[in-house]
């Protein structure tokens, strides 16, 4: 089966706890405003890889701790992300996933696909990005409607110290010159001041 993805980064420690495989999963009908992902939007923009391959390249990586999925939207390929979740959690992999759903409204979804997907994360990161609400004070995730929710005992012990864990960027060169940045924080301040930095 294939999952289309914008793309995946083997290792970064700015998306979620720990070192952690990334995967941006292409395609989102939410389109909140703001978001600074809109070349996700469209899933016919994206590219479809074999999860098995995909899997493959994820438990080569050597030191991480888990996989987070974030895109896009991860629930509008529930089946194809469950798949993938499932050959990472045997691998004990830990699962966080981004959507810009809520759980409620996840969990009143008729697609099995969704609950399954719901069953083996450990740390559920719900909510729309709302411009008004924009807030990089906690980690990972950029405005304050959005809520953790830790929905096995994996990272329960975050509960009470998540505050503790501050927001961060990672910033690579790839061998065409592509300047590649994820995490989370002021991506408009970031860009000006690499490029001040730069020129
Ligand atoms: S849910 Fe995420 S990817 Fe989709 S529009 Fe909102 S911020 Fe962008």
């Amino acid at each position: 089966m294939e999952i289309v993805i914008n793309r995946y980064v083997k290792k970064t420690s700015v998306e979620g706890p720990g070192n952690r495989a990334c995967i941006w999963v292409q395609g989102c009908p939410i389109k909140c405003d703001g978001c600074i992902n809109e070349h996700m939007w469209n899933i016919d923009k994206g590219i479809s890889m074999d999860i098995i391959d995909l899997s493959n390249i994820i438990l080569s990586v050597e030191g991480i701790e888990g996989i987070t999925i974030l895109g896009g939207e991860p629930f509008y390929q529930p089946q194809a992300v469950y798949l993938l979740c499932k050959i990472a959690k045997e691998h004990n992999l830990s699962i966080v996933v981004f959507t810009g759903y809520t759980i409620d409204k996840l969990q009143q979804s008729d697609d099995k696909w969704v609950h399954k997907l719901l069953s083996i994360t450990d740390l559920l990161i719900d909510g729309p990005y709302i411009n008004k609400y924009q807030d990089f004070n906690r980690p990972w995730i950029g405005s304050s409607n959005q809520r953790y929710h830790y929905l096995s005992h994996r990272y329960k012990y975050l509960e009470k110290s998540i505050q503790n864990i501050k927001n961060g960027f990672d910033i690579r060169i790839s061998p065409q010159g592509e300047i590649l940045i994820n995490g989370m924080g002021d991506i408009n301040k970031l860009k000006k001041n690499i490029f001040k930095n730069i020129l």
